[in-house]
């Protein structure tokens, strides 16, 4: 069933269209201050951060803020408090060591078959919880020569089955740029799929329109990740923008980052995972959140992301389960984090352990072997798929 809550917001028609939204940002005290009653604290804050990481919504998402309960979950994504000025000595501006892994200026290679391209340096929303915080803001976007040099790199490294174009937000270049990069993506016979990573469709859901959806038609397959984080940010408008991506037979999956006391509740994800759902976005992963500098107040401790998976599961459609995940500090990957459920192993039985606690025995099979005879024949010929080839072929970062 679709949330209760789903917000209908009246849109004048000049704030239907994208480009207004983002020439009409709000950035500054003053800007939020006409919006919503601010309190102490985020008017202190706005004065402490000042050039530490920027602020900024679109007109659309701000219009979702509470104007008066400071615990509203699109006014934490979006306004500052003093906690990010304290930085702890486990903080990274570069949590998830891309910068070490450049293979070229604007791409990062971490793992052997697929690199992140970083084609833009601007967002339509600032995140509080942004780990990327120390390169998004349109201070130094990619140049088109950075660009191509990530093209080239791509072209030149025929491991590379899967591009995932980020920044920065990929849909906030013109149609004419993106049509041109993923076009030449598509040239590259080895690249398989392109994924774009955007918060587009839920901070600013205008930009997906036709012409939009027709580019990205003509270049499966192309998959987008998108960034919800809290079921009220799902509106008609975001309704309308995702079924347009499915329409047009875009794969939708979403990314939750896990933030203490804006989404840290069983309830909340349940609401968050079905709404998804139900606008056909399949809940991909739900990040434990990044030690990226300035938000240690935005984390919660891993036990609790552990007993919040576990309070979805059995409750909410298999589909409507993310992976939990940790991306490793320094760059080492993602690792999935999980309850355990098995409670007892051995050759004979596992004991398992379901959703309500109850135990139940599972027995095993007499042969164990599992071996594919057919896979000699099947795969015959074909290079291994694993690290065996040598770090070089990967670029400089490895
Ligand atoms: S939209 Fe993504 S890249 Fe931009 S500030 Fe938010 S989390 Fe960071």
């Amino acid at each position: 069933m679709i949330p209760q809550d789903v917000v209908k917001l009246p849109i004048a028609k000049h704030e239907s269209d994208w480009r207004w939204q983002l020439k009409n940002m709000l950035r500054s005290e003053q800007d939020f201050a006409s919006l919503i009653n601010l309190t102490d604290r985020e008017r202190e804050a706005f004065q402490k951060t000042q050039g530490l990481f920027r602020t900024g919504a679109t007109p659309y998402y701000a219009g979702l803020m509470d104007k008066s309960n400071p615990h509203c979950p699109i006014r934490r994504q979006t306004i500052p408090l003093p906690e990010e000025c304290n930085t702890k000595s486990y903080e990274w501006n570069d949590p998830l060591g891309e910068e070490p892994r450049r293979a070229a200026s604007s791409v990062v290679h971490k793992y052997p078959d697929r690199v992140l391209f970083l084609v833009v340096d601007r967002c339509a929303i600032y995140c509080r919880h942004c780990n990327r915080r120390r390169l998004v803001g349109g201070d130094a976007p990619p140049t088109r020569d950075e660009v191509e040099q990530g093209l080239e790199y791509i072209r030149r490294h025929g491991r590379i089955r899967d591009v995932l174009l980020s920044g920065g937000d990929p849909l906030l270049l013109s149609n004419k740029r993106l049509a041109y990069i993923i076009g030449e993506l598509r040239k590259i016979n080895h690249v398989e799929i392109i994924r774009i990573g955007t918060r587009l469709p839920v901070v600013c859901p205008m930009r997906i329109d036709e012409e939009l959806c027709s580019i990205l038609k003509e270049n499966h397959p192309l998959y987008i990740n998108t960034h919800f984080n809290h079921v009220k940010e799902i509106t008609e408008e975001t309704k309308r923008a995702c079924n347009m991506l499915a329409d047009a037979g875009v794969p939708l999956g979403n990314q939750t980052v896990l933030l203490r006391g804006i989404n840290s509740s069983v309830q909340s994800l349940r609401a968050l995972f079905r709404g998804l759902l139900a606008m056909r976005v399949k809940p991909y992963y739900l990040f434990q959140g990044d030690t990226v500098v300035g938000t240690d107040h935005l984390r919660t401790n891993v036990e609790t992301a552990i007993d919040l998976m576990a309070g979805l599961r059995g409750y909410v459609t298999g589909m409507a389960m993310p992976h939990l995940a940790i991306d490793i500090p320094g760059g080492m990957g993602k690792v999935p984090i999980m309850k355990q459920y098995i409670v007892e192993q051995n050759e004979r039985e596992v004991v398992l352990q379901n959703y309500r606690g109850v135990t139940v025995s599972y027995p095993q099979p007499e042969l164990a072997d599992a071996t594919v005879p057919y896979d000699a024949v099947y795969f015959a010929g074909q290079p291994a798929d694993d690290d065996s080839v040598p770090a070089s072929d990967f670029g400089d970062a490895y």
